[in-house]
């Protein structure tokens, strides 16, 4: 293991083999009473000074009882009790106290070191930040900016083997681009002029000119770095019951030791004998270090900050350590249908326009100066295409891509996208609306119920009937595997909402096992049917939504964890999600599942072991048998075996 250690760590290491030799030496001096109390004081002073110091910080602020308090009061109390031994002519124990801060330093060197080791390992596994943008200068040689620097709308160059820096649409070349960073897949993407592409992709074959669209900090790349490094800001249950603990507990050992220096002297003195002092004084001091809660405060956060960093190295964001704590406890899973559970990429399968609409283009060519007439479904497949130009939803982008020509923007405007109905829009002139069955009412266009296998787009133009487009949309191969997944790992209840038709949604249920079917919803009745699924479940039992962002952002919200699926390029979904599924994988649920049953496994195991060590010492520090020593290296000793305990939350078996 090569550890690289930051100024400071080193400058702590210097400072414990100063004072760690200074001790040896010290040891051999032969000087007696004040002068071996002055000469133990340079080390001290060494190892100790800023715990001393910000021991004194929290009594000034108020917060008198945290660990630098307990390691002040327990090696200044060991150094005074050597003074006074050293008063009565016995020999001063002073190598003790400096040895307790010694001890208690290299713990804390060795816990920084693991936290900057697995940052960094967290880091090299999402290794996507970029460091460069190469801008193109006038006689064709490339300079290296820094990505912060470029303003959108400036044409960078992605050269073969670099990363892309910043999120943009590509103006020159095509290549395959590796999202694995991304998305924890090793699937390439293939990439031609006029697409978009992320930033935080490796471009693998051709050269890129790309125009950026966005700014850096509003780039993918930054979105998602952010997300990981933030996610320590929500506090896991666990976390916030280690601070509570703390809060009782730190006081509350201080009090014992206290009552343990003083009491039982005090009932010596008034049963006849000698006091005693320096010996329950050494026994309460042993009992303040073996109490330092350290092992518990930094092995927990790190567990969960490990569990975060294996999972983005899946493709998986996790927003917070409440989210990946809450995964584990997932009993209801509610998918969204399109895009979610199938690909979300329509096959037209059947064009139907209506004799009034036929009559409509034959008199538009007529009056028309060019009769480049084209026949009837295709004037109709082009109203729809047009008319959804603007919307994201899949099955507007499947009705473009069934079109397949370039769209003239200039021609659409009043463009309306009503949820879970479908759009209307100005065309050319004309008043066209494209949608479900819903739309058609709702807007009183005598439409001609179809009863063909998939989903129907009704057309209408000037409020007249124009004609159906079927399309059908297939499963995800991964969906039945996904959903037998999550029941094997003891989800109780598997449900699909969709705005599709009861036909379409019942056949897809059907396919996947799923428990549970609702069809035709709105956005609005999607919420209504989540709430009334979190009031079905226990209170122990937590839901998760699953959808991909597009008309379902109320509904991510209100789950208990709003997953977002096929995130990349999606900034609505990785805003509006706690948990984010960089790819449409639906098995990634399953695996963030086991991810997060691993971590508070750990974590679990962790509290269980510092806190029982610590109950032990504490047992046998009071009764006298365990001394100093023995408790320094109990500290020291759990706490590395936590830490490293932690770090296997790092580890994650991705099948
Ligand atoms: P899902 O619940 O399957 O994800 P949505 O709530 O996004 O579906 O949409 C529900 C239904 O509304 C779709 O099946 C479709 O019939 C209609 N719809 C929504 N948006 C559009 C659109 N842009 N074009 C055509 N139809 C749409
Ligand atoms: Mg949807």
């Amino acid at each position: 293991m090569d550890i690289d250690m930051t100024k400071k760590q080193k400058k702590v290491l210097y400072r414990i083999i100063i004072a760690a030799i200074l001790i040896v030496v010290l040891y051999f001096v032969p000087v007696e009473g004040y002068l071996r109390f002055a000469l133990y004081l340079i080390p001290y002073f060494i190892i100790g000074y800023d715990i001393l110091r910000k021991a004194a910080l929290g009594i000034a602020h108020g917060e008198v009882f945290d660990e630098n308090f307990l390691m002040a009061v327990a090696t200044v109390g060991a150094m005074l009790l050597g003074v006074y031994n050293e008063s009565r002519g016995l020999e001063g124990e002073f190598a003790e106290g400096v040895a307790v801060m010694l001890f208690y330093q290299v713990g804390e060197l060795f816990q920084s070191v693991a936290v900057g080791k697995s940052r960094k390992n967290i880091t090299a596994l999402m290794d996507i930040r970029p460091d460069y943008a190469n801008m193109e200068k006038e006689d064709g040689s490339l300079e290296q900016m820094d990505p912060e620097d470029v303003e959108p709308g400036t044409v960078i160059v992605v050269q073969p083997g670099e990363k892309v820096p910043i999120d943009g649409v590509v103006v020159e070349g095509s290549s395959t681009l590796n999202t694995s960073a991304l998305t924890g897949e090793s699937v390439p993407r293939d990439i031609k002029t006029g697409e978009e592409v992320v930033s935080g992709c490796v471009n693998i074959t051709g050269l890129l000119r790309i125009r950026t669209t966005k700014e850096f900090g509003e780039s993918t790349v930054s979105k998602i770095l952010d997300l990981v490094e933030n996610s320590g800001m929500k506090k896991s249950k666990s976390e916030n019951f280690i601070t509570k603990f703390a809060r009782y507990y730190t006081p509350a050992v201080c009090y014992g030791a206290l009552a343990l220096a003083v009491i039982p002297p005090l009932a010596n003195l008034l049963m006849g004998n000698a006091a005693n002092w320096s010996n329950w004084v050494i026994r309460a001091l042993t009992f303040l270090v073996i109490s330092c809660p350290c092992a518990l405060v930094i092995s927990i956060p790190l567990s969960f900050f490990g569990g975060i960093g294996g999972a983005s190295a899946c493709g998986i964001l996790v927003k917070g350590s409440n989210y990946l704590e809450a995964l584990a406890q997932t009993k209801y899973v509610v998918f969204d249908k399109t895009g979610t559970l199938t690909k979300g990429v329509f096959q037209v399968t059947e064009i139907q326009p209506s004799k009034a609409f036929e009559n409509y283009i034959a008199e538009k060519t007529a009056t028309a100066e060019e009769t480049e007439s084209e026949p009837a479904g295709r004037e109709l497949l082009k109203y729809a295409a047009y008319a959804e130009s603007y919307s994201n939803h899949p099955i507007s982008k499947s009705l473009k891509d069934a079109f397949g020509q370039e769209i003239d923007m200039t021609k659409v405007s009043e463009v309306e996208e009503i949820g879970g109905h479908g759009v209307t829009a100005l065309v050319d002139g004309a008043k066209v609306a494209a949608g479900n069955a819903k739309l058609m009412k709702k807007l009183g266009v005598p439409y001609e119920e179809n009863t063909g296998v998939g989903t129907v787009v009704y057309l209408a133009i000037n409020g007249f009937y124009a004609g159906y487009i079927l399309i059908s949309d297939v499963v995800k191969e991964q969906s039945a595997q996904a959903v037998a997944a999550l029941k094997a790992a003891g989800v109780k209840k598997t449900v699909m909402l969709t705005g599709d038709s009861d036909a379409v949604a019942r056949h897809v249920a059907e396919q996947l096992g799923l428990d549970e079917v609702k069809s035709e919803l709105l956005p609005g009745d999607k919420v209504d049917a989540v709430e009334a699924l979190l009031d079905e479940k226990g209170a122990k039992e937590k839901l998760a939504f699953v959808g991909d962002g597009i008309n379902d952002a109320p509904v991510l919200s209100r789950a208990d964890i709003g997953v977002a699926m096929g995130a990349l390029g999606s900034d609505a979904a990785i805003e509006a999600a706690d948990i984010v599924l960089m790819d449409d994988n639906p098995m990634k649920l399953a695996l963030a599942m086991r991810i997060s049953r691993k971590c508070l496994r750990i974590v679990y195991e962790n509290i269980v072991f510092a806190l029982g060590v610590k109950a032990i010492c504490l047992l046998l520090g009071a009764l006298g048998i365990a001394g100093m020593w023995l408790a320094i290296f109990a500290d020291v000793g759990v706490m590395v075996l936590a830490v490293l305990n932690a770090v296997r939350c790092l580890k994650i078996k991705s099948k």
